[in-house]
């Protein structure tokens, strides 16, 4: 029996004049997702992309995952195809009802018919089907109030389509229709969900991670690069990792300064070094994964210090979430056994023993200035390099 998915459309559909250029970023999106998945034909109609396999070759389940990680898609039905008529739609429900609604009690049809030629309507269309339903699932019922499951159909231009029940899609709106975002990503949990929750706002989105070598390990890296890979799937197949070392600074700092600013004024040098890889790859923007009052750095104080350094906005998605909130996003998304891996990053190396949480910007200007700041961010900046990841691609490790 043929197959479709028919995924709908989320926000996409509030658009008035550019909605055409939001589906077709969509429409790119799921194409690209296809590539792999074998041979489909992808187009829209109605506020639909209809995802339909044009051999036998074709993966279903494979498309199915896959869209669900695409943006724009609110919810995704696995449908039968049949003919515009009630014959062909009775004797469809009678061959997948039996598998389908296996061990369900009750169930009720809703039918919609877009195509107001068809000569049913949709109540008739609903009845018809509900009784080709109780003939062949032996013991179930019709419960128009709370059934287990709702069967549906649709009638529409080309045919007509049963389901048994759509899978939630990715919500949000298609990457590359909201600008480019840098995302500052560490070995944590917190960033990737970050990078994860702008891209699902439409932001393409590059990476950069600072290290630390000798002091933070080629494995670290390799950790941070397989969670680029991760987030990639969200993000056009694709992250670009701009990598670079903070380890002489780390050196500088302890050599001169105060061990209680250590952390903050880390935090300042990111920040800037970030803002000037932002400039040169077009990024309007900054993404890190801080969550307000989770560490010392990130209280509104000590955000407060360190935010100046960035010439552009500075976007926290996950600033007002619990941890347990990101957890269960970073879950979700398939980052959370990456990134409780144990390797150290260039943050938890030189960790002050008592970081500043109210700290006085005029105090952490004084420590700043016993080095020679922008020359030092001139270096960094200077031997940074990148790294290219995709999803099913091996990871090599500079
Ligand atoms: P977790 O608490 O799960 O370790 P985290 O790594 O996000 O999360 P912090 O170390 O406090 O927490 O860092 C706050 C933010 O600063 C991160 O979310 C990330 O955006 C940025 N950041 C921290 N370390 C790095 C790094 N090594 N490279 C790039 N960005 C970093
Ligand atoms: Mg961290």
């Amino acid at each position: 029996m043929k197959e479709v998915l028919l995924c709908k459309y989320g926000e996409i559909i509030l658009k008035g004049a550019n909605r055409r250029y939001f589906e077709d970023l969509l429409l790119r999106q799921l194409k690209r997702k296809a590539s792999v998945h074998g041979q489909f034909n992808i187009h829209k109609a109605q506020s639909t992309v209809y995802v339909e396999p044009l051999d036998q070759g074709a993966d279903m389940d494979g498309m199915l995952a896959d869209a669900c990680k695409v943006f724009g898609i609110i919810s995704i039905a696995r449908a039968a195809v049949c003919e515009k008529n009630m014959e062909s739609i009775c004797q469809t429900i009678r061959a997948v009802a039996p598998a389908a609604l296996r061990g369900v009690r009750t169930f009720k049809v809703e039918a919609k018919r877009s195509d107001k030629r068809f000569p049913l309507d949709s109540m008739e269309i609903a009845a018809e089907a509900g009784a080709a339903v109780l003939e062949s699932v032996p013991g179930i019922r019709v419960d128009v109030h709370h059934p287990e499951v709702t069967v549906r159909v649709e009638v529409r231009e080309y045919a007509a389509y049963v389901h048994a029940g759509c899978i939630k899609g990715a919500g949000g709106m298609p990457v590359g229709s909201n600008g480019r975002g840098l995302l500052l990503l560490s070995g944590g949990i917190d960033s990737p969900v970050a990078g994860y929750m702008m891209a699902k706002r439409g932001m393409t989105m590059e990476a950069i991670h600072f290290e630390s070598a000798p002091y933070t390990s080629p494995m670290a890296l390799e950790k941070v690069l397989r969670l680029a890979r991760l987030v990639a799937e969200y993000n056009n197949d694709e992250m670009i990792v701009h990598v670079v070392s903070l380890t002489h600074i780390q050196e500088e700092l302890v050599r001169n300064c105060e061990e209680d600013y250590f952390t903050l004024l880390l935090r300042r040098y990111m920040m800037s070094i970030a803002d000037r890889c932002a400039t040169m790859c077009h990024c309007e923007a900054l993404v890190t994964g801080e969550s307000l009052g989770q560490v010392a750095s990130q209280t509104a104080e000590a955000i407060a210090v360190t935010d100046p350094l960035a010439s552009r906005p500075v976007f926290r998605p996950a600033i007002g979430l619990d941890k347990e909130e990101i957890v269960e996003i970073a879950r979700r998304i398939g980052t959370f056994d990456t990134s409780i891996e144990p390797y150290e990053d260039c943050c938890t190396v030189f960790t002050p023993r008592h970081p500043r949480t109210r700290p006085e910007l005029s105090k952490v200007l004084a420590q700043e200035e016993k080095l020679d700041f922008s020359a030092l961010v001139d270096e960094a900046v200077a031997g940074m390099y990148r790294v290219v990841v995709h999803p099913g691609q091996e990871i090599l490790v500079p």
